[in-house]
């Protein structure tokens, strides 16, 4: 064959000094130029001085024999060598070879060869020649390349995050498998193949691609851009990419690269977290904050179209009576319950908020007329009046609505909101289970009450506050037995104001603790000054506030007073309203047994203006029934007034107790009263409230019936100068 290497022919003459003349002109190549014969040991009849450099052996050991190429190529690749150079001289190509060999210090090193045959006269392949060279360092940066590409390849295929490269047009160019599962794929192939338009079957908002594509082009990069997207199987899942553009020279964009993390769960916590921040935890709504937010967005739209928004404040009438008295989990109940009655009254775009407690606030938008505002809330007042069934028993609460109306009552939502709460009030004082417009009046009502508030927390260090007496006659015996320690309030402006100004917003700001600690004190002091001025021994009432009694202290304040004015506690007389020991049966029992161990006296105020519970009476230790002044009125010409008045009084003897009627102003009253075997009474007509001095000199007094007159501070003077 004639591509057979002819091994046996000598070279021709010439050729080795044509080689060496080579030599000489590559010396200063790195790398060496060589002819060797196609023999085993690939026999060298020249080699350049590059040699030594390359392989550490000078080339006349390889041309004399002392050594052959064959044995410095490395065993692992001799085989290889010899097979493709032969390869290539059966093909009649030329060869290159990159292979190892060991140097004479043992070093490995990496060498390429390009050589070609050489024929002979007879046409045979009878040598080789061509060129070796050091490509050790190329084929070391060539493996630091492979091997930074494994580890990269690596990382794309194992890492966590998504990992991608898509086109502006069209699909995934490659996908990792992290980014495959993401979606839902079962591998990156699949999701290549699967999802060819990327802004309609990924992005569930579609305009989001847009925004993607818009700022690739304007940045060239995107930046945690976050989207929710589609999974294969439909699912939503939130993502965030972080990827650029890659550019070719003119800058046009080739494709996108980037990362893909699943931030659902953090979504979801996020979303979870602001819900809470804007939404009542118990009945859902809207909270005072988001409140705020959508009434200022109505206030904008009903500036933009000219319509009627409307804010109604809603307050439960009895809310604090059934959370008291049942316990909170039906407080709670109830406020579920109302929640859901509201919601069925309103239109969707409107807004149910709970404000607190139980304060709901409604904004109606888009209204058509006062009226329609005026329908909505009649028609709430019905729901929440509707009964509801608690442990099996049916009970009823009723509301009232404060309304304010935009843009004739306020311009923001702070006004509105603050309109609607002062005709709630206003509301409230008509009587409940009603609503109310907001008028320009109510305001100054509220800033009046602003007012009032203020210089009331100075009522004590400015004192300004003083009691007044009101005597409680024996009706069988015409005598002073006891008083009534009543509070006013000189006001440095107003002059004298009644408790009923007052003792409400006390309560409210909490001022009522302090008040009625000084109200205790300064009525024990004044008994124990008349005593000892030589007057004689009468029990004084003092009111007691809800407040107070709500706190277990008041037992300890009472016993301190106690201790400390010398009062003898049989000569004082606490006087709390019905409804406020109805609020909290246990408690009150509590603290009244607590009260009675002290030996002071109980007497319930007001009787008859509340729950009228003669069962929890009986269980209360009391001495003293008030019969509220709203029966004594109408007694003498009310039948139904005079027969409760009558039943309560034999119903009180029954459980033992003494009755004062309060309120006694007409002779006809005190004699109904008389004939029903009522004990005292208490009344203008026996004589009004009178400051300290003038009760003093009245109570020594034994009061002639014939003289009682309506009494005022001037008639109870005059009483007085009547010779006993
Ligand atoms: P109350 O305990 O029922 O006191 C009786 C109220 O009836 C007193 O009003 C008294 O002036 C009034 N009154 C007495 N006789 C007649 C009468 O013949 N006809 C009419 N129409 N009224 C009569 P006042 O002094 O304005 O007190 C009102 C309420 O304020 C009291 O009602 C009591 O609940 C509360 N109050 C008064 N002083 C205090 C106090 O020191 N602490 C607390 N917490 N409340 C107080
Ligand atoms: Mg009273
Ligand atoms: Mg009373």
């Amino acid at each position: 064959m004639a591509t057979t290497p002819d091994t046996t022919s000598s070279l021709p003459a010439g050729m080795a000094g044509e080689a060496r003349l080579l030599g000489k002109l590559l010396a200063s190549f790195d790398g060496m130029l060589y002819c060797c014969r196609i023999d085993e040991n690939r026999t060298m009849e020249f080699l350049s001085t590059g040699s030594e450099p390359l392989t550490g052996h000078s080339p006349e050991i390889f041309t004399t024999g002392g050594l052959a190429y064959e044995e410095i190529t490395h065993p692992e690749d001799r085989m290889r060598v010899r097979d493709c150079i032969y390869a290539a001289l059966e093909n009649n190509e030329r060869f290159s070879i990159e292979y190892r060999i060991v140097r004479r210090d043992g070093a490995v090193r990496w060498v390429q060869e390009m050589g070609t045959g050489v024929r002979g006269g007879s046409g045979g392949y009878i040598a080789l020649e061509g060129f070796i060279q050091d490509i050790t360092r190329r084929k070391q940066s060539e493996q630091a390349l492979h091997e930074a590409e494994r580890r990269f390849r690596s990382l794309f295929e194992n890492a966590v995050e998504g990992i991608f490269q898509s086109t502006p047009n069209m699909g995934y160019l490659a996908v990792n498998p992290a980014l495959a599962r993401m979606y839902g794929y079962a591998s990156p192939e699949q999701m290549i193949d699967t999802l060819r338009d990327i802004d309609q079957q990924l992005y569930v908002d579609g305009s989001r691609r847009l925004d993607f594509l818009d700022q690739m082009n304007c940045h060239g990069q995107v930046i945690n851009f976050e989207s929710q997207v589609r999974q294969r199987n439909g699912n939503l899942i939130w993502i965030s990419e972080n990827a650029r553009a890659v550019r070719d020279g003119h800058g046009r964009i080739l494709f996108f690269e980037g990362t893909v993390v699943d931030i659902t769960e953090r979504r979801m916590y996020e979303a979870r977290i602001r819900h809470q921040a804007t939404h009542d935890a118990l009945t859902g709504l809207p909270n005072r904050n988001l409140l705020y937010d959508r009434l200022q967005q109505a206030i904008h739209g009903s500036q933009r179209t000219h319509g009627i928004t409307a804010v109604a404040f809603i307050d439960l009438d009895q809310f604090k009576f059934i959370n008291d008295s049942l316990g909170h989990l039906a407080g709670d109940e109830l406020l579920k319950v109302v929640t859901a009655r509201l919601k069925s009254c309103v239109r969707a775009t409107d807004t149910v908020a709970r404000q607190g407690g139980d304060e709901f606030v409604l904004v109606l938008t888009q209204q058509k007329s006062i009226e329609a505002v005026t329908d909505t809330v009649r028609r709430i007042i019905a729901v929440v009046a509707e009964p509801w069934t608690h442990n099996g028993i049916d009970l009823h609460v009723t509301c009232s609505v404060g309304i304010s109306v935009c843009p004739n009552d306020g311009q923001d939502a702070e006004t509105l909101l603050r309109n609607a709460d002062s005709a709630m009030y206003k509301a409230k004082e008509l009587g409940r289970n009603n609503f109310e417009y907001f008028t320009a009046a109510m305001n100054l009502d509220a800033t009046a009450r602003l007012e009032m508030l203020n210089s009331l927390r100075q009522v004590l260090s400015n004192e300004e506050l003083l009691l007044h007496y009101q005597p409680k006659v024996d009706l069988a015996s015409g005598r002073v037995v006891g008083a009534e320690a009543l509070l006013r309030w000189r006001h440095p402006v107003r002059g004298l104001v009644p408790p009923s100004s007052f003792i409400p917003l006390a309560e409210e700001s909490g001022m009522i603790m302090a008040i009625g600690e000084w109200v205790l004190r300064a009525a024990c002091v004044q008994n124990v000054a008349w005593q000892r001025a030589g007057r004689p021994c009468i029990p004084i009432s003092v009111n007691l506030s809800p407040r107070q009694l709500a706190r277990h202290d008041i037992v300890d304040l009472v016993a301190d007073v106690l201790q400390s004015t010398g009062l003898a506690p049989g000569c004082l007389e606490l006087e709390i309203t019905e409804t406020v020991l109805m609020r909290d049966v246990d408690n009150s029992l509590a603290i009244l047994r607590k009260l009675k161990e002290l030996g002071v006296r109980i007497s319930i105020d007001d009787f008859g203006t509340g729950y009228s519970s003669l069962n929890y009476l009986k269980r209360f230790p009391v001495d003293t029934l008030k019969i509220d002044r709203s029966f004594v009125h109408d007694i003498a010409t009310d039948q139904d007034d005079a027969a409760i008045v009558k039943a309560v009084i034999s119903l009180a003897h029954i459980l033992n107790l003494r009755v004062v009627a309060e309120g006694v102003e007409e002779e006809d009253q005190r004699r109904f009263l008389m004939e029903n075997g009522c004990d005292e009474v208490q009344g203008f007509y026996f004589g009004g409230p009178v400051e300290a001095e003038v009760f003093g000199e009245m109570c020594l007094r034994h009061i002639p019936e014939s003289l009682l007159d309506r009494a005022d501070q001037a008639s109870a003077k005059r009483l007085l100068s009547i010779p006993f």
